[in-house]
């Protein structure tokens, strides 16, 4: 239930409303950026609008239909901005991420990391802990990776996001990235994205290849309702019939996505592809069709690379991609997000 308050509503009247709520067995969520929305839930029973809107200092009180109260467009019409270090997703500038897929090494990290950087990369990407198909493909360097990472971030500046694989990483990863991304495996595992929610850092949480939008938007919720309202979301492709592609890129849903949520959503062509030559144009329809970045693997090396070798770009690739994309983004009045503060 979504509760309004008047403009004048007084302080004790807000208190004594959140007293009311709590005390009838009812959680109650502010909604970030606004002092006068507050969202009630229960796990029991749904409550009851009538019981809040003769209140003092309540304009409105109305059940929302979907279940996913704070990640709704309802409660946040204008669209949120998530911070990642310092970098603004969901702002006016169209955002890339870039890197790895996974931190190999120091070397090979610095290099793309620099790289990226160079080509217009606003966040890097690499991950630590890499959920792999086979048991023996390499899983990451776990920490050792993370601190390759920060290291990466010192000689950038670029802010870096990074894969929590399991509860047990994310205090890791939220000590040593700017942002926490939860894996298409992972969009269901309840313990995790509660746990996410409790972290002090932005999270992207990545749809499941067979998740509808809605079951997105609620796993959206589990980490919104623990308190962390910096949640972006990720479209990298679902499992459909077409054999000439990794996975099928939906670019459908981020307008739909838009229309019902305040989330940012990112789209990530590298992993929907699984092909080199599919990545770019991908990357440019994201921008086309209204998506807040882009995320993109690159290596120096592909042929090389131990993990999704077959997708990444190599830099002048990626060079090229972030020129195509810049020109479309501008066209639909989302230009890249300008580097204020460029550093070698
Ligand atoms: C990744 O981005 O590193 C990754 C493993 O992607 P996904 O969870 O979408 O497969
Ligand atoms: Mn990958």
């Amino acid at each position: 239930m979504l509760i309004v308050l008047k403009p004048g509503a007084t302080e004790d009247q807000k208190r004594s409303l959140v007293a009311t709520a709590e005390g009838g067995g009812f959680r109650v969520h502010p909604v970030p950026d606004s002092s006068r929305r507050l969202i009630v839930t229960s796990e029991r029973r749904a409550p009851d609008p009538a019981a809040f809107i003769a209140q003092p200092g309540v304009a409105d009180a109305r059940r929302t239909s979907h279940g996913y109260e704070l990640a709704s467009r309802e409660v946040h019409p204008g669209g949120s901005v998530v911070q990642v270090g310092g970098v603004p997703v969901g702002g006016p500038g169209f955002v890339i991420i870039s890197g790895p897929c996974a931190v190999e090494s120091r070397e090979q990290t610095l290099a793309v990391a620099r790289q990226v950087r160079a080509a217009g990369a606003h966040i890097l990407r690499g991950g630590a802990f890499k959920p792999r198909t086979s048991p023996y493909s390499f899983q990451g360097l776990g920490e050792d990776g993370l601190k390759i990472l920060a290291e990466a971030r010192e000689q950038t500046g670029l802010p870096v996001i990074t894969e929590a694989l399991d509860v047990e990483h994310v205090e890791m990863v939220a000590e040593y990235a700017d942002a926490i991304q939860i894996g298409s495996r992972n969009m269901h595992n309840f313990p995790l994205l509660k746990r996410a929610g409790r972290a002090h850092k932005p999270v992207m949480l990545k749809r499941g290849f067979a998740a509808t939008l809605e079951e997105l938007l609620m796993a959206a919720e589990y980490i919104l309702a623990e308190g962390n309202s910096d949640v972006m979301l990720c479209e990298r492709g679902i499992r459909a019939f077409s054999d000439f592609s990794r996975n099928t890129l939906d670019l459908s849903v981020v307008p739909a996505a838009k229309a019902l949520t305040h989330l940012p959503i990112i789209v990530d062509p590298s992993h929907a592809a699984g092909r080199r030559d599919l990545v770019a144009p991908l990357a440019r329809a994201a921008a086309a069709v209204g998506a807040d970045g882009v995320m993109v693997e690159v290596q120096d090396d592909p042929d090389s690379a131990l993990c999704d070798s077959t997708q990444a770009l190599t830099p002048r690739l990626f060079a090229a991609l972030v020129a195509d994309v810049g020109r479309v983004a501008a066209s639909v009045d989302r230009p890249l997000l300008s580097r204020q503060s460029p550093r070698a």
